[in-house]
């Protein structure tokens, strides 16, 4: 296992994973073309779909990995876990059941764990993107891992 540090820090330059359920995408393609310009200035990333239609509709460059219930929220996960991707905007869809339903608390709980900004809906997104920490460096601190890694059994 990797060294673990108790603090990561968010550069102004951002990998930012933009994922959206289907009853979501829409609303993702009209935020990001919105924003269009600020995304501009960041690195996407995005589950398969979501992606290929927000790259279709706004000519924003997203690298794609799996679609979502194909793995594509573990990738992300991981990636995280990485420190390859440290911003999130994940549009879910809160009223439906999804047969990856494991694969997105999973990524919930990574993301929270490593305490990368998260939107799960246009309003936190739109706060995120307007936050005076988008234009600094931002010196996430985590949770004690050690404590945990050294903990008595
Ligand atoms: P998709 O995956 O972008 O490939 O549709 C999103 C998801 O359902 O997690």
């Amino acid at each position: 296992m990797s060294e673990q540090k108790n603090a990561h820090v968010i550069p102004v330059v951002k990998h930012i994973a933009l994922i959206a359920h289907d009853s979501r995408k829409q609303d993702m393609i009209r935020w990001c073309d919105e924003n269009k310009e600020s995304l501009g200035k960041h690195f996407l990333y995005g589950t398969g779909t979501t992606a290929k239609m927000i790259s279709e509709a706004t000519e924003l460059p997203v690298r794609g990995v799996n679609s979502g219930p194909l793995g594509g929220d573990q990738q992300i996960g991981s990636k995280i876990v990485e420190g390859e991707i440290n911003f999130m905007i994940f549009f879910w869809d809160p009223l439906s059941m999804h047969p990856h339903d494991p694969d997105v608390k999973a990524l919930l709980r990574i993301a929270t764990l490593y305490n990368i900004p998260i939107a799960t809906n246009i309003a936190t997104a739109d706060y995120l993107l307007t936050s005076v920490h988008m234009n600094q460096p931002y010196e996430g601190k985590l949770i004690d891992f050690d404590q945990y890694l050294n903990r008595k059994l």
